[in-house]
């Protein structure tokens, strides 16, 4: 009977590690609960994402991949560059998203000859034409955008109060209405808030419609972490808002630990022996994420504060992005000539979930990409926060204000502006400050230790939220009964 009978979802992520990671992960999740789950992607991102579900496929779970060919050159995108961090400019995002499109005749025609249809779909709020297929098939949507329950209710109540509209640039102002009191400066918001930047804009007014006409969302948290916030968000979505992360923790118990996303400069051996040799959360691990466009300037100042705090350290330099100026600066100095006691440069992509989880990591110095923070907060690792642009300002706000487990570069202006050739300059950071936040993180002194033991009791929860019993694991078999009423 249909009651019986297995669930079968799409999920469809978008091309950028930070949202296809993690929607790998809700795929194995599913499949884990009994639901079959086809993946809609490009050969060219099951080559290079796909072996995260590798173990998961091998040990019989229910994942198979339909494989879409994307057009590149049409939309003005490099051969094969089908992937946020892969493109040559960030302002090149906006074709990306058009290629995308070009999806929907085969996900459609592939529909089309299923019976029974799939019973949901799963796809990435940034990917619009999921919107028509779900309603053209009567099909259930559920969204996922990569970011936590605080961030949305930010956005909520911005868009609501319109607090920012008048303020001036820099000025700090109240977010309206939140449990906590949280300040922030309008350059400091998301795109959505900016119409300065009318591309970006206009997309994200877009894609807050298609979120509203959605069945439900997805996200990559869970409950204890951000209580209130979570609570007030399940009543803005009528309670169609199932929080079943960290999505990260679903592997493991995997033997081999997966590598997310890419080959390592480094191979993870040697990386974890030069972890081994240090001592127990001495080594303070720096990684801006995957598409943040950091000046090189910046990163120097970076690469001075790290050599200055006397710490042992690993550097990840993120392909691609000027990468040339900072390799020169980096020779010219002498650099890793002058730190090579206790320095480890990644160049690339790091293996960044098993650097975490090693007990010589005393520290994290990010960008507060939400799946950042949310891998520090399940290996128990205190902050150093230096967010750029999108959701890191509020990230760095929960991190800092009110889960109290990290500190802020202080970082004034996002990067938006100059993400998309502005005039406007980003914030400049100074070696000084990010040394500061790095010595309190890091040190022996109170605030330290405070912040050390918080991280640790989040971790704890955050291992118990996805096991069996566990509220995130209690609302994935939620959703899924959810979508079995309504296939009844
Ligand atoms: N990541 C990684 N190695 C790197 C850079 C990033 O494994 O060198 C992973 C990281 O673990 C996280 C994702 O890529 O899962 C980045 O997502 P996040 O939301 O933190 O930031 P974004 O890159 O989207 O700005």
């Amino acid at each position: 009977s249909k009651e019986h009978g297995q669930l079968h979802f799409l999920v469809i992520p978008l091309g950028s590690p930070g949202h296809y990671i993690p929607t790998m992960d809700i795929a194995k999740l599913l499949a884990q609960h009994g639901v079959r789950v086809t993946i809609v992607t490009t050969p060219v991102s099951v080559v290079r994402f796909g072996s995260i579900l590798d173990q998961a496929i091998k040990s019989g779970l229910p994942i198979c991949f339909l494989e879409l060919p994307l057009q590149y050159t049409d939309f003005g995108l490099p051969e094969g560059c089908e992937t946020i961090d892969a493109l040559p400019s960030f302002g090149m995002t906006k074709a990306l998203m058009v290629a995308y499109n070009s999806l929907q005749q085969g996900v459609e025609q592939y529909i089309e000859k299923l019976n029974p249809r799939p019973n949901c779909i799963v796809s990435d709020t940034f990917l619009l034409w999921p919107r028509e297929t779900a309603k053209k098939f009567q099909i259930p949507r559920i969204i996922f955008d990569g970011m936590s329950c605080f961030t949305q209710m930010c956005n909520h109540v911005l868009y609501l109060s319109k607090a920012h509209e008048s303020v001036g640039e820099s000025d700090l102002f109240v977010l309206p209405g939140l449990p906590d009191r949280i300040e922030l400066k309008r350059s400091q918001l998301p795109f959505a808030f900016n119409p300065g930047l009318k591309d970006m804009y206009d997309f994200q007014q877009n894609i807050r419609a298609s979120e509203s006409e959605a069945y439900g969302v997805v996200i990559n948290s869970f409950e204890e972490l951000e209580k209130e916030y979570a609570d007030r968000y399940q009543r803005v979505k009528g309670d169609r808002a199932w929080c079943i992360g960290p999505l990260s923790l679903c592997h493991k118990d995997e033997s081999e630990k997966v590598q997310r996303g890419n080959k390592s400069s480094i191979n993870k051996i040697e990386c974890l022996e030069w972890l081994d040799s240090q001592a127990n959360g001495s080594v303070i691990y720096a990684c801006l994420g995957s598409i943040s466009r950091v000046e090189p300037t910046q990163l120097i100042e970076l690469a001075l504060a790290l050599e200055s705090s006397k710490k042992p350290f690993i550097w990840v330099v993120r392909a691609g992005h000027m990468t040339e100026n900072i390799e020169k600066w980096i020779d010219e100095e002498g650099f890793l000539e002058r730190t090579k006691e206790r320095a480890l440069l990644i160049r690339g992509w790091a293996p960044q979930i098993l650097v975490l989880s090693h007990p010589a990591i005393g520290g994290f110095l990010t960008h507060c990409g939400w799946n950042s923070i949310l891998e520090g907060v399940s290996a128990g690792v205190p902050m150093v926060t230096w967010p750029q642009f999108q959701d890191q300002f509020y990230n760095e706000k929960l991190v800092v204000q009110v889960l109290r487990i990290g500190v802020s570069v202080g970082a004034q202006i996002g990067v938006n502006g100059a993400l998309f050739g502005d005039e406007e300059k980003p914030g400049v950071v100074k070696h000084e400050q990010l040394r500061g936040a790095i010595e309190m993180v890091m040190g022996d002194g109170k605030e330290g230790e405070d912040r050390r033991k918080r991280a640790k009791e989040l971790s704890v929860m955050a291992n118990k939220a996805i096991e069996v019993g566990g509220s995130s694991h209690e609302n994935m078999t939620r959703l899924i009964e959810d979508i079995r009423n309504q296939v009844n």
